[in-house]
């Protein structure tokens, strides 16, 4: 899979690493970002396990835009 702000540029020979938890689109490594995602989801039972966050990726535009969490 190719990025698509790679495809944008005309820059050749770069390889997706995932794809843009905003937009959906393919990224490449240099055109995103991994953070990570805190994960906050209640069952209910008022017990938390102690869990790793989760990580996501997110284009450029998206984490310039706020629009990714
Ligand atoms: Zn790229
Ligand atoms: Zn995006």
């Amino acid at each position: 899979m190719k990025c698509y702000d790679c495809t944008q540029e005309v820059r050749e020979g770069t390889v997706a690493i995932g794809v843009c938890s905003g937009c959906g689109l393919f990224t490449c490594q240099d055109h995103s970002d991994v953070v990570a995602v805190p994960v906050a989801r209640l069952n209910g039972l008022g017990t938390s396990h102690r869990r790793a966050p989760a990580r996501t990726v997110v284009c450029r535009t998206c984490r310039a835009a706020g629009t990714a969490h």
